[in-house]
């Protein structure tokens, strides 16, 4: 049965997400809650996709739900008909480049083609001016999706009205929310020529000719940040920023059977007893930095499962590879993590890690994604922040009282942080009871504002009543 209202006229959205694996999953978990609430959905993807996880999840995705109206279009990049089958050798910027290419030529026939007609379009904040003027001249109303935190959201939405030459001050003053240190907001949106910097002015300039934006948390999680964003205090005529969260992992997510081997060492572990460190699906550390992480969880004596990327190089044939565990951790520190710890270099199915038991802890690069999974299953956080948002989610983490995060250990390469400093780290937080104590509520929260009748119905309804 699909959803309509009392004239019969069935609720029909599509939706347009950027690459990458923190922008296609929320989409995904997003269009998973129409989809149960009867609505029926069209999904716009760039084929091929940045990165060879986001094909396969779109392909499980398409099996689970076939009755979803996917449509692929061609990213028409110079480098990928360069080397077509070469996966991801597409760069993440001439992605979303592309991307924004394709949504001023094709997408305005492309919406008004789609029956029954749309009511509404939801789109990612990476290519919010590219589709302005196409939903305006369709007048159909438009949504976008803002894949970080409220916290983030008021940075950016405030970002046209910031003085040029922010790197001179210390903190970011926006009214209704906390000061923003600028040592938390990323390099690349405080160097004076960056083409980020040029993208959020430019965007955020545009943010009250939205109908509104849809965003991945809930009111326990960021309650003075969505209130003063909605009662117009960081910016006057601001659009309703409508808190989904948590965005709840589906069963299509895991693939195959291999998502159950981390969950059977885990078995084994005492309960709350493991620290998982995993730091989302971009960050690639340097090796030297990879035997420090697993020498410092080692140090911690605490039990650990880590899972690492390493920077992949191009072989012969133009295709990224990857070196071995063995390589990249030498022996003597395989060795020694074995006591007790696992360490993995492939994708895990994260979020079934943590809604494990014996999941006591975790170390996040603080993506958001991963910040709304940890809270969805209570597990505190000791965040490493590594670029862009991450910072600044750290500090919504560390502000509702469930975890923390080191200031000094820098953005990603800026400095190689030492195994004495993680295992030390690492050790007092997988303490600190008043962090799990808090994290148990956090969790009791996200679960409400997600049951029957719970805040995401109640802001779909009030959304389809407009
Ligand atoms: N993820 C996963 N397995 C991995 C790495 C990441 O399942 O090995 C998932 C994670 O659960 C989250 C997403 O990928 O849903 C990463 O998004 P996030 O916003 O945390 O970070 P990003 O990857 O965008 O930096
Ligand atoms: N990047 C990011 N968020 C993402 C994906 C990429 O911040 O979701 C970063 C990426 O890690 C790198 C930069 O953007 O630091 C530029 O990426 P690049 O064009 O080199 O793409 P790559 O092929 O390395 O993914």
């Amino acid at each position: 049965m699909t959803m309509s209202d009392d004239n019969g006229v069935v609720h029909h959205v599509a939706m347009l997400p950027s690459a990458g694996m923190g922008h296609l999953t929320p989409f995904l978990r997003l269009a998973t809650f129409f989809l149960n609430h009867n609505i029926k959905v069209t999904l716009i993807t760039p084929h091929p996709t940045h990165t060879p996880s986001e094909s396969q999840l779109l392909s499980r995705f398409q099996s689970s739900f076939p009755q979803v109206n996917q449509i692929n279009f061609n990213v028409e990049s110079s480098l990928s008909t360069q080397s077509p089958n070469s996966h991801i050798a597409i760069p993440y910027f001439q992605m979303i480049d592309d991307i924004r290419t394709f949504a001023a030529k094709a997408l305005s026939h492309l919406l008004s083609s789609l029956s029954p007609p749309l009511s509404f379009f939801v789109f990612d904040y990476f290519m919010l001016s590219s589709v302005l003027s196409i939903t305006q001249s369709l007048s159909l109303p438009n949504y976008v999706l803002f894949t970080s935190s409220a916290s983030f959201f008021a940075l950016f939405s405030y970002f046209s009205t910031l003085p040029s030459s922010l790197s001179e001050h210390e903190t970011v003053e926006i009214q209704g929310i906390p000061p923003i240190p600028i040592s938390s907001i990323s390099p690349y949106l405080l160097a004076p020529n960056s083409i980020f910097k040029k993208v959020f002015i430019e965007d955020s300039s545009q943010i009250t000719k939205f109908d509104g934006f849809f965003i991945n948390t809930f009111e326990a999680l960021e309650h003075q940040l969505l209130e003063a964003v909605n009662a117009g205090k960081v910016l006057p005529g601001m659009p309703p920023l409508l808190p989904f969260g948590p965005f709840v992992p589906c069963e299509f997510e895991k693939e195959g059977d291999q998502w159950r081997k981390p969950l059977k060492w885990l078995d084994d572990q005492p309960r709350g007893s493991v620290v998982f460190a995993n730091f989302g699906s971009t960050t690639e550390f340097g090796w030297d930095q990879i035997r420090e992480i697993a020498d410092g969880l080692v140090r911690s004596g605490i039990r650990f499962l880590l899972v690492v990327k390493d920077k992949k190089y191009f072989n012969e044939d133009d295709k990224k590879e990857e070196a071995g565990l063995e390589e990249v951790l030498g022996y003597e520190l395989v060795d020694r993590v074995r006591d007790k710890g696992l360490v993995m270099k492939e994708w895990v199915y994260q979020s079934g890690i943590l809604s494990h038991e014996a999941i006591g802890g975790f170390l996040s690069h603080c993506g958001w994604n991963s910040i709304v999974e940890a809270a969805w299953n209570g597990v505190p956080i000791f965040g490493w922040p590594q670029r862009g948002d991450q910072k600044m989610n750290a500090e919504v983490v560390e502000r509702s009282g469930w975890g923390t995060w080191n200031k000094n250990w820098g953005w990603i390469g800026e400095r190689l942080v030492t195994g004495e400093e993680i295992g030390d780290a690492i050790k007092v937080f997988m303490n600190n009871e008043s962090f799990k104590i808090k994290a148990s509520k956090i969790k009791v929260a996200a679960r409400k504002a997600r049951s029957v009748g719970g805040d995401c119905e109640v802001t779909l309804h009030k959304l389809f009543q407009k």
